[in-house]
């Protein structure tokens, strides 16, 4: 059944990380295209009477868009989502942290590739860690907030030297860092395999300086998730290029411009915006959803020789 519904409030980002979109940006998709927080809450709301469960506010770079916390509050005020999550860069977090806990947020997860300035502006070509790392501390400092993570893509020749520092991020302020491998939706299309750090291997980087204890996990669950032997503090490894979680997959994702995704490297998506706004009915979209899921990907192809890299990138998609 699928619980986890991403939803991708825009495209537009104020970064420009090197994994997920090009220096120059990429054509943003046109305002009139992009749903509305009312059609967005209609989708969510007929999706959980459907099954899901949990919702993750994604984009693009969801504070960018205007009023975001007010999304957040007409969801919440739902009261049929179980966990209301959101991935943010952490740029605008500062200014936002209180009104999101207020409207009802109960878990975030802040994405910084580097705790080292200069390697911060490398990956993502913007000269914001300062700002990302109070971001991080003013929603920490939230009494309301559920859980705080620190997502880091992982890549080769660069991340191994940021171990020690996520360490000591995960070890002395309580929140847990994951690792997520280097997948092929970035926007320059330069990725390549050789590129991809794995899980195994950042488990090993980390081993050598602290033991770790897998924390057993839900069979839904992409991460695996470690604590310190000396119980101080989580880090986790989000594997799906060396270790696809496929078969345990209960996730679709809406992307800003209403197309619903069964799987990230979808070829084909299923246009919601359109019957949204031609007055179907909730039974009539209720239909296209189902069967949009029951034609859901068994798994994706990304160490096949045939596989093709989806038009839409990470960002136009919404991880
Ligand atoms: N802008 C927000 C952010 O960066 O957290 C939300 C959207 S971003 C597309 C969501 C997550 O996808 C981030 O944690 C980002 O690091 C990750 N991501 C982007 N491109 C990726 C890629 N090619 N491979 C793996 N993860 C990627
Ligand atoms: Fe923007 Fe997030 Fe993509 Fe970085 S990963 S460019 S912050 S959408």
């Amino acid at each position: 059944m699928i619980a986890d519904l991403r939803v991708s409030v825009t495209d537009r980002c104020n970064f420009r990380c090197q994994y997920c979109m090009p220096a120059e940006g990429l054509a943003w998709m046109d305002r009139q295209s992009i749903l509305t927080f009312e059609e967005i809450e209609r989708l969510v709301s007929l999706m959980t009477k459907l099954g899901v469960r949990d919702v993750r506010l994604t984009g693009g770079e969801p504070l960018v868009r205007r009023d975001f916390p007010q999304l957040v509050a007409r969801l919440s005020a739902l009261g049929t989502i179980a966990d209301l999550s959101l991935t943010t860069n952490g740029y605008l977090l500062k200014r936002d942290a209180a009104a999101l806990v207020e409207a009802g947020l109960n878990r975030i997860n802040v994405s910084i590739d580097s705790l080292e300035r200069d390697r911060f502006f490398q990956l993502t070509r913007r000269d914001s860690m300062d700002q990302v790392l109070e971001g991080l501390e003013t929603i920490m400092a939230q009494p309301g907030i559920g859980s705080v993570k620190v997502n880091a893509v992982a890549i080769r020749d660069f991340t191994e030297e940021e171990v020690p520092r996520f360490c000591e991020l995960a070890r002395n302020r309580g929140c847990q860092v994951r690792f997520i491998e280097f997948m092929p939706l970035d926007g320059d299309r330069s990725w390549d395999p050789s590129q991809v750090l794995t899980g195994g291997e950042l488990r090993e980087l980390v081993e050598k300086i602290y033991p770790l204890v897998e924390v057993e996990r839900e069979p839904s669950a992409t991460a695996r998730v470690y604590r310190f032997a000396d119980g101080k503090g989580e880090i986790g490894f989000i594997n799906p290029v060396s270790e696809p979680f496929c078969s345990d997959c209960n996730r679709l994702r809406l992307t800003a411009d209403g197309k619903l995704r069964t799987c990230l490297f979808s070829i084909n998506e299923t246009d919601l915006r359109e019957p949204l706004r031609t007055g179907a009915s909730d039974a009539e979209i209720e239909a296209v959803i189902r069967e949009a899921v029951a034609g859901k990907e068994l798994r994706h192809r990304i160490s096949e020789s045939d596989f093709l890299q989806p038009e839409r990138t990470m960002s136009a998609i919404g991880g």
